[in-house]
């Protein structure tokens, strides 16, 4: 029998079986920014909302549909968060890491996100993502960093059929100028009541819209790579410079636009082509508003969330399989009282000395036992019974082959050491 409760819509579990390359993913994602001077950090689940909301912009869909609140009697409202970005901003400003070391402060995280979405497949309401920040300095160097390393995570794990997207979302000169006269475009459009409001508070994301009743009304629209002032030409020719140097193709995507409104500049998006709809595998961008957006001061910053779970359905796609963790090496199978006494503590002293050993638990007979240290995946059991012990010996039997040998006790842990090198 179940039990009578499942994980929550739009959650799961890492089981054993796909633990290992949601673990190697994680690890193969981070391991390009430590060589490359990132920090780890971790911040709550939960913060202050208006962290988000102020922080996110209040236009945003995460903020006006997505946000998981909650809400305590007598303290302020928490969200959990929705995304890395603010949260490490906010700690940065707290612990004054932009004033103690040197700029960029380069950090990175790992860890579960919260969103109320719409569950499918590749979209869930608890997911994890793997973030790297650079935060307090201008430089399009900083940026193709940033995007060559992800670059690289996704290459290191045999990943091919993913493509990156860049554009240029301008700054503060110029980005008003171009939002003007794209607003001014809309209102002249055919559009729903929810997409005029859109355009109205974040008129940039209507140009991401995929219904095709939208999108063939899009055609014409003006460009903001006509609208881009010198300055903004200028860095995003550096950064698209930086990364042909570095082998990383990209693809320019007028279209492409963050759903965070702080965001400037450089902008980019990871897309693997055998995931349906659910495409990005990961996303980011210079967001050089939000410190001050949040009561810091001005510290141009730039990052990347590379989503775990997407990442893992794109391996699964391209059929690549991870090499797995090592099984167990050996599975001890005592026969009688004093037998497990013996070897419980052999299986200690081998863990100890870095070997990976397993014993059967539990009232079995040898049958049941051999065929649990079949299953254990061990490529040694050893066995042991009263007459064994009586000569201080054990059986130890290759489980390959199905060959046994009798072993002394005491040497059990260097032979099996020296089997197993
Ligand atoms: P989408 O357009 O798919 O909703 P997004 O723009 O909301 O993505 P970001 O906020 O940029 O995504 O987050 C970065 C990455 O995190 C995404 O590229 C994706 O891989 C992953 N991600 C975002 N939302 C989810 C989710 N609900 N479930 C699983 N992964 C997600
Ligand atoms: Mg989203």
């Amino acid at each position: 029998m179940s039990s009578s409760f499942q994980a929550p819509r739009g959650t799961y579990d890492i089981l054993p079986a796909t633990a290992a390359t949601v673990l190697a993913v994680r690890e193969a994602l981070a391991a390009p920014l430590r060589r490359a001077g990132y920090g780890y950090i971790e911040t709550p689940v939960f913060e202050d909302v208006k962290l988000f909301s102020r922080g996110v912009g209040e236009s945003t869909d995460i903020v006006s549909k997505e946000m998981f609140t909650l809400t305590r009697r007598s303290d302020e409202d928490l969200a959990l968060r929705p995304e890395g970005t603010a949260s490490v901003l906010r700690a940065t400003l707290e612990a004054n890491l932009h004033r103690i070391g040197n700029l960029p402060v380069k950090l990175w995280y790992s860890g579960s996100q919260y969103r109320y979405e719409k569950p499918q497949k590749g979209r869930y309401r608890q997911f994890w993502q793997v973030g790297a920040e650079a935060i307090g300095a201008e430089d399009p160097a900083l940026d193709a960093e940033l995007v060559i390393l992800a670059h690289d995570a996704y290459r290191s794990l045999g990943l091919r059929d993913f493509r990156i997207l860049l554009n240029s979302l301008g700054d503060k000169t110029c980005r008003p100028v171009y939002r003007a006269a794209l607003q001014e475009f809309l209102g002249g459009l055919d559009l729903d009541e929810e997409t005029v409001r859109r355009a109205a508070i974040n008129p940039l994301r209507v140009l991401d819209d995929k219904r095709p009743e939208v999108a063939k009304q899009l055609v014409g629209a003006p460009r903001l790579r006509d609208y881009l002032c010198e300055d903004c030409k200028a860095y995003h020719e550096r950064v698209r410079e930086l990364l042909t140097a570095a082998g990383v193709g990209f693809e320019d995507d007028d279209k492409l636009v963050r759903g965070l409104d702080y965001y400037t500049r450089t902008t980019f998006e990871f897309v693997h082509d055998g995931l349906g709809a659910q495409s990005a595998v990961g996303g980011g961008g210079r967001y050089d508003g939000l410190s001050e957006m949040i009561g810091g001061p001005a510290l141009p910053s730039v990052g990347w969330a590379l989503g775990v779970d997407r990442t893992v359905l794109a391996l699964e796609a391209e059929g690549i399989e991870l090499p797995g963790p090592a099984g167990t090496d050996v599975f001890a199978v005592p026969l009688g009282d004093e037998a497990r006494r013996v070897l419980f503590g052999a299986v200690t002293e081998l863990r100890r000395e870095g070997l990976s050993a397993d014993i059967v638990y539990g009232p079995k007979g040898l049958k049941a036992a051999m065929k649990a240290a079949d299953r254990s995946g061990a490529r040694y059991a050893v066995v042991a019974g009263e007459r064994d012990l009586a000569e201080n010996l054990v059986q130890l039997k290759d489980l390959t082959s199905g060959d046994q040998t009798p072993v002394a006790l005491d040497a059990l842990v260097t032979t099996l050491k020296e089997k197993l090198k």
